[in-house]
């Protein structure tokens, strides 16, 4: 499970260096973040494959843990497209493997938030 885990987070290391979004939606089936690919269609890293989300325009109720684990949710995807940002200037081999393995980390802590979040 844990090197499925850890292909799962170079893949999705691996979409944000091509230029595709990372979106704050979830995925239904594993709660793994959603990519935008830039065809627009919505992508699961971990289950590799492409998710249609049906929007019921109904927010499910929010306690107060949900809603710290929101304001976590958000800080840890500014930081993530932080990182995308300069994984995608940066020239420097170094650099770029201390990017990408942060990268990983936030991913999978993104990944962990989003699971506490449905559960
Ligand atoms: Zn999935």
């Amino acid at each position: 499970m844990e090197k499925d885990n850890e292909k799962h987070i170079k893949r999705m290391a691996e979409l944000l260096r091509q230029g595709d979004t990372l979106t704050d939606l979830s995925c239904p089936a594993c709660s793994a973040p959603l990519f935008r690919l830039k065809d627009g269609t919505l992508w699961c890293a971990k289950d590799e494959k492409k998710v249609i989300i049906v929007k019921e325009g109904e927010e499910p109720p929010k306690t107060a843990t949900n809603t710290g684990l929101e304001a976590l949710e958000a800080t840890l995807m500014a930081k993530v497209q932080d990182v995308q940002d300069r994984i995608q200037r940066t020239e420097n081999v170094d650099e770029l493997q201390k990017l990408t393995s942060a990268l990983s980390e936030l991913l999978d802590s993104l990944e962990k938030v989003k699971k506490m979040k449905k559960g």
